[in-house]
């Protein structure tokens, strides 16, 4: 008796969970870093409405981060909202950079995929179904690469030898790290710290935070409205946001291994200098006055001293400021 009735009641609540279509929805964010683009927003609300049509399997939210700008867009954001409620936006009071635009939008992103993009026209919204595709082969990360891209002759190749440099020194092997358009999961884009501008080395992170990081091709096209936001100071202030991700991150829990291997080297070099004078000046009886290497070799060697000081300084504040909240868990079960 007890039996049957249970029979019964399973199978009708395994119907249930099956059929409601709702549970299996993925949600999609779409974070949209904005700074006086007041042109481009509403064209660029219509292609995505259109990708949203044709991805039905999915839920979406735009998070719009208005980074402070002095044009219009705050106005035709509210109107695109109140046309469209999946359109959502934060308004930054003065503008901080697209880095604090791209962050303030994923702690607000609620989708389990998250798409960013650039407002100004220039990634394509159609590519996203592209990146959904990809990043659910087994990434964490898939970033775009504008291999045919539309900009100024010397922004296209300052950039290539930029992504160079990037690659070589990370070890990542993607082709345009500062490409807008990418898609993250949820968990990847909510434990990265985002600031200053390293917007550009959000694979670079995500990479030495264990997660993985892939790339597709995608459609690139020329600026239709407005002008571009970065000059030429953005390498100069690229390359300074590297070295501080470098060691941030890689040398951040062991200055000394960067500090001393440098000071060791500096030390050795020096020391191998002075040697060879001073076995001269012993066994040949040639004068040190005359000879201007010993002041390289006595530089060499001070400065391998200070290095390696400067190693163990770090090292202690480090080992002060080891906190647990450092590493990113994958799963805790205790
Ligand atoms: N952007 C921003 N804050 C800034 C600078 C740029 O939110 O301080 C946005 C900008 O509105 C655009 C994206 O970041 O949506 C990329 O900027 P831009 O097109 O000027 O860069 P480029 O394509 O020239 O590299
Ligand atoms: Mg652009």
């Amino acid at each position: 008796m007890e039996n049957k009735r249970r029979r019964n009641i399973i199978p009708k609540l395994r119907r249930r969970t099956v059929a409601s279509p709702d549970k299996q929805k993925r949600k999609i964010s779409i974070v949209i870093p904005a700074f006086n683009e007041e042109d481009s927003l509403r064209p660029l609300a219509l292609e995505l409405r259109k990708v949203f049509n044709e991805m039905k399997d999915y839920d979406f939210e735009v998070i719009i981060v208005d980074d402070g700008s002095t044009d219009n867009s705050l106005k035709v954001l509210n109107e695109i909202k109140k046309e469209d409620q999946r359109f959502k936006f934060i308004s930054f009071q003065k503008n901080y950079g697209k880095s604090a635009a791209l962050s303030i939008g994923f702690k607000y992103a609620t989708g389990d995929l998250i798409v960013t993009m650039d407002a100004d026209l220039q990634d394509d919204p159609h590519e996203i179904p592209n990146l959904v595709k990809k990043i659910d082969e087994g990434f964490d990360l898939i970033s775009g690469w504008k291999k045919i891209r539309f900009d100024p002759f010397i922004k296209k190749y300052s950039s290539r030898i930029f992504n160079f440099v990037t690659s070589f020194l990370t070890g990542i092997k993607i082709h345009d790290f500062n490409c807008g358009l990418k898609i993250y999961r949820k968990e990847v884009a909510q434990s990265i710290k985002v600031y200053g501008e390293m917007h550009r080395y959000l694979p670079v992170l995500a990479h030495w935070n264990g997660f993985r990081v892939g790339e597709i091709v995608v459609k690139h096209h020329p600026r239709r409205y407005g002008k571009t936001k970065f000059g030429a100071s953005r390498f100069m202030k690229g390359f300074l946001d590297l070295i501080t991700i470098l060691f941030t991150t890689r040398y951040l829990r062991r200055p000394l291994h960067f500090f001393g291997t440098l000071g060791v080297i500096l030390f050795l070099t020096g020391f191998s200098i002075d040697l060879y004078l001073a076995y001269e000046w012993a066994f040949q009886g040639k004068y040190l006055t005359n000879r201007p290497m010993l002041w390289l070799g006595i530089l060499l060697i001070l400065l391998g001293v200070q290095t390696i000081a400067i190693g163990l300084i770090g090292e202690m504040i480090a080992h002060h400021a080891q906190r647990v909240e450092d590493y990113h868990i994958k799963v805790i079960n205790l």
